[in-house]
């Protein structure tokens, strides 16, 4: 009796722990799965306002590339966002830089300039981006804007080795040569799903074998379209040689937005689009939407209304 007593009492007792080491654990993984689903810290992307969507699986399109699962590196990557399914949108800025916004959400800005160059390009870049890519490490292509808020990742030339993951997108760097023999320059490549776009920086010649090879067939150049020094190849012939190399729209970059402040000897957008090839159409947009059923085109983009 007494026995049996005590094997009930056991029993409840053992019922109690156990209950107790389950809720323990549910909890203990429901703080394991909130962690892994975490936005990540400043240290490798900016903290976003809108932490609803944390919890929302990432599908396939965001998978990480194999480099991005690779051993870790001291490059940081960012996780991939729940897809927001919103168009891959372009919208210029000024100079040789580009805002653009992926379906999952994921933002880059391309060649970042400081408010010194204002009146020669329109209001510096301020928004919240997740990386910037900079070509090379001229004044208005640059590293060091520091307008911006949180921790962006910084895309620069020796980091590009290998390609990199920012959320959906996947970045790759070809090295080439700044016009006028100014040094180095970075071609990126910015990829998603089956959309490819590329930003020349500040060449005007597509040399190596590898890059041309990335380049071939690309859904948007954002093209190098100044003319600095004596020796750049003309506008006319590198549209045209970007045409035949498959590529679907051009969108020019580092001419003189400012037609009262010629920029380095950069062509106005008027002296620009008369080096359009004949045949390719011309359209000037605000926002350019990023699709796989694009025809040929040049597109002038307006730049962005800053807030
Ligand atoms: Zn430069």
């Amino acid at each position: 009796m007494k026995f049996r007593i005590n094997t009930k009492r056991m029993g409840l007792w053992l019922s109690v722990v156990l209950c107790a080491a389950m809720l323990g654990a549910c909890s203990k993984q429901e703080e394991g799965s909130s962690a892994a689903t975490e936005k990540p810290t400043a240290a490798s992307v900016q903290p976003s306002a809108d932490t609803s969507k944390a919890s929302v699986k990432p599908t396939a399109d965001s998978t990480p590339s194999p480099a991005a699962s690779a051993a870790p590196t001291a490059v940081p990557t960012i996780p991939a966002k729940p897809v927001k399914d919103g168009p891959l949108t372009i919208q210029y800025v000024g100079n040789s830089c580009f805002f653009m916004t992926f379906p999952d959400g994921t933002t880059i800005i391309t060649d970042p300039y400081p408010h010194t160059y204002d009146q020669q390009f329109g209001p510096a870049p301020e928004m919240d981006v997740d990386a910037m890519s900079i070509s090379h490490s001229h004044a208005d292509h640059s590293p060091g804007a520091k307008q911006f808020k949180g921790n962006p990742l910084r895309l620069l030339p020796a980091l590009m080795k290998e390609p990199i993951q920012v959320g959906g997108v996947e970045v790759t760097g070809f090295n080439s040569k700044h016009v006028a023999n100014m040094g180095d320059n970075e071609i990126f490549i910015f990829r998603y799903g089956d959309l490819k776009i590329v930003h020349m920086g500040e060449t005007d010649k597509i040399e190596s074998p590898e890059a041309r090879a990335a380049v071939k067939d690309a859904d948007v150049v954002l093209a190098y379209a100044g003319g600095y020094g004596a020796d750049t190849i003309k506008n006319a012939v590198r549209f045209k040689e970007l045409y035949e190399m498959g590529v679907k729209v051009l969108i020019p970059q580092h001419f003189s937005n400012n037609p009262d402040m010629i920029f380095y000897g950069g062509p106005t957008i008027d002296q620009v689009l008369a080096d359009v090839p004949k045949g390719i159409t011309i359209v000037k947009q605000d926002e350019f939407v990023v699709t796989k059923e694009m025809k040929q085109q040049f597109v002038q983009l307006t730049s962005m209304k800053m807030d």
